[in-house]
């Protein structure tokens, strides 16, 4: 129960735990490090490997067929507009596939919060999706679908290059900033009857504009991506989007996740680097570990770049079974 009351915390912004002292963590722990400090072979190899991997940079395989789909899925909104073929029809906020009805989960809830009312289509929409992302891991979302999230990591390769070569540096924020801006959307729905968000979010404008047309809202989106690459790596995403939160909540419970094997573990911090959310990885730092297996919280985007980058194999893709989710 208590990984996922830190994973809800996590979500809303607070810090992840500390370090645990000595009485805090098992023998089996305290045994387990003692012996991979004294690995020193296993150290230079990893060593080896990772100054080897710098310098015939790979390319990321799984981040390349992540936005195949990412691109697919869009592309197929845009097609059956284009051809009118209704296999899939509307856009990511609202839609309906070979007659089965999608909404967005805070889409929805904004259309909710501003109607007052139910309507039981949207109702349909929202119990579907809700199903299907909490099986996927909520913000598998933002990383497999959201088209902000592919112009967002393009950005943020800018921002990197810029940044190695000192021209701009990282700004960080409070990432409670996003559970803030999550509840005055709510309330701004509530009390105005519209849905605000809708009219700023950087997902929404990218779909209807890919499926409808360009309109001037893309401006809105181009100032965020200029402000992630001069000003603050990954802004939105990080401290801002309530779509990012509400996703996130859905997969705190989920049964898929990505897991953490301390025992093969050299924290070297690969991983950390590539992450998003580089937060629900603190866990991978020397000594914070707090079980032999840990399950990253629910901010983590299933990318699975930090999967990818790991040269020990530590960070793999799991299906929990139910009784094991709690
Ligand atoms: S946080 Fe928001 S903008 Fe970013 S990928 Fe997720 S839904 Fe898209
Ligand atoms: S923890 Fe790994 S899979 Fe999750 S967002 Fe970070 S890099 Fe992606």
């Amino acid at each position: 129960m208590s990984r996922l009351i830190d994973s809800f915390a996590e979500l809303l912004g607070r810090a992840p735990r500390r370090k645990p002292v000595r009485e805090e963590v098992s023998s089996e722990i305290t045994d387990l490090h003692n012996r991979k400090r004294s690995d020193k072979t296993r150290i230079a190899n990893i060593k080896i490997e990772l100054a080897h991997k710098a310098q015939h940079k790979q390319p990321e395989k799984l981040r390349r067929k992540r936005w195949a789909v990412l691109i697919a899925v869009n592309l197929l909104f845009v097609l059956s507009f284009q051809l009118d073929i209704q296999m899939l029809e509307g856009a990511l906020t609202a839609s309906r596939f070979v007659g089965f009805h999608f909404a967005d989960l805070n889409a929805a809830l904004q259309v909710m919060l501003a109607y007052k009312h139910v309507v039981i289509n949207l109702l349909i929409g929202t119990v579907t999706v809700f199903i299907l992302w909490w099986l996927l891991g909520g913000r598998t979302f933002c990383s497999w679908v959201c088209p902000y999230h592919l112009l967002g990591e393009w950005a943020e390769i800018l921002h990197l290059k810029l940044a190695q070569r000192k021209i701009v540096r990282d700004h960080p924020f409070d990432r409670r900033a996003r559970a803030w801006f999550w509840l005055i959307f709510a309330v701004l729905a509530l009390v105005s009857g519209y849905t605000v968000y809708e009219t700023i979010s950087p997902t929404g404008i990218l779909s209807r504009a890919l499926i409808y047309g360009p309109g001037l809202a893309l401006l809105w989106v181009a100032v965020l991506l200029l402000f992630e690459i001069f000003y603050s790596r990954r802004a939105w995403c990080r401290y801002a989007c309530p779509i990012g939160l509400t996703y996130g909540l859905v997969g705190v419970t989920s049964p898929f996740k990505v897991q953490y094997h301390l025992e093969s573990c050299f924290h070297e911090g690969e991983c950390r680097k590539v992450c998003l959310v580089p937060h629900v990885l603190q866990t991978v730092i020397k000594g914070h570990a707090r079980e032999l297996d840990v399950d990253i919280g629910a901010d983590c985007t299933r990318c699975g770049r930090c999967v990818e980058a790991c040269p020990t194999g530590s960070l793999t893709f799991k299906f929990k079974a139910p009784g094991d989710l709690i």
